[in-house]
């Protein structure tokens, strides 16, 4: 889509802005045409303005966070993307307020808010050592593993709305259910307040922190680009366990593979396409459906255009 160049000049007051940005270097998975305009932005308050200035002019935006579970289409995401991972531009900020709570921009890589949890004295965040990507990424998507996930220590978010307007929204836990936060389609996460326990004890919970890295870097094909676990775990299944019986394993399209070492990882093994993945992605769906009647659900986000405009 054609942005007006006044748009654009615009939009430039509040944050950094790249034309015609390809994702691929945004995304885990190393896939992905496009952004029309990446905007990343100066500051939390320029995040309002950005959305305003978007939906004025009827340009569609869309938030990524640090790409690692996505898989955006070879043909590019229409319009703005907001583009909320710290970069070489901007720091994110993280506090102990006066309540006790931790506060960090959505911006924040996960691994920096470990490091700064841990040295402020708190423990419970070693669930998302390997865990890349950023703060709002991981609340939106309810990130974790069998040792914690989000939802169990954010007490509230602080969010701009589809027209610009910003407001704190506590996080109800009980509507908050696996990989899903409930914050709302089309709500921006700027910054979130987490409660964590204290502890005096930070070397033994920087060799927790260890322990899961190490462990993960057995379990999980670390050396390729992928974005993670691509299904959900049906109720009383394992996804992997699925596509490992359905015979999957190795399974490849283009350059799109099911790792042999954790099959609910698809990776990028040769100069993949989203294409390839979406097609791996399908062609595992239907395998698994006909084997076992099971319908997989991704975990996995897809966005952008898929087939050529
Ligand atoms: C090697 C590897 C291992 C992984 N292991 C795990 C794991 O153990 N557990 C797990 O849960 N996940 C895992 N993941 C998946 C992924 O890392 C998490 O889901 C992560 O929290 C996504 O964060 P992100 O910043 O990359 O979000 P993105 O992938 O950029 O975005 C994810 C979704 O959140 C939205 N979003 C992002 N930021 C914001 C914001 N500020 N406001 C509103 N919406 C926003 C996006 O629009 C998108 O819908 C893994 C991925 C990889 C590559």
């Amino acid at each position: 889509m054609k942005i007006p160049r006044q748009v654009i000049q615009s939009l430039s007051e509040w944050g950094q802005v790249r034309e015609n940005e390809l994702l691929k270097n945004y995304t885990t998975f190393k896939t992905g045409g496009p952004a029309d305009v990446l905007v990343a932005p100066m500051s939390n308050r320029s995040i309002s303005h950005i959305v305003t200035i978007a939906a004025e002019n009827q340009v569609p935006l869309t938030v990524i966070g640090g790409g690692s579970n996505l898989l955006v289409g070879d043909y590019g995401i229409e319009g703005v993307v907001l583009w909320l991972c710290e970069n070489g531009g901007r720091k994110a900020a993280m506090s102990v307020l006066e309540d006790g709570t931790l506060y960090a921009d959505a911006m924040t890589v996960k691994e920096n808010f470990i490091s700064y949890a841990v040295d402020a004295g708190f423990s419970g965040v070693a669930f998302m050592a390997g865990i890349p990507g950023c703060i709002g990424g991981g609340i939106m998507m309810n990130a974790g593993t069998f040792m914690g996930t989000f939802s169990e220590i954010v007490k509230d978010v602080d969010i701009v709305d589809q027209n610009g307007d910003d407001r704190t929204v506590a996080i109800d836990r009980a509507r908050t259910s696996y990989r899903n936060m409930n914050i709302g389609a089309g709500n921006i996460i700027t910054g979130a307040r987490f409660v964590l326990e204290r502890t005096d004890d930070r070397e033994g919970e920087l060799n927790k922190m260890r322990e899961v890295l190490a462990d993960r870097g057995k379990k999980h094909p670390l050396d390729y680009p992928s974005a993670g676990s691509v299904f959900k775990n049906p109720d009383g299944h394992s996804s992997w366990k699925l596509i490992n019986d359905a015979g999957l394993k190795g399974a490849a399209i283009g350059g799109a593979s099911v790792s042999e070492l954790h099959t609910n990882f698809i990776i990028n093994l040769n100069n993949a396409t989203s294409q390839d993945i979406r097609d791996l992605i399908s062609k595992i769906r239907e395998t698994v459906y006909q084997k076992f009647g099971i319908e997989l659900e991704t975990e996995v986000k897809m966005m952008g255009a898929f087939e050529r405009p």
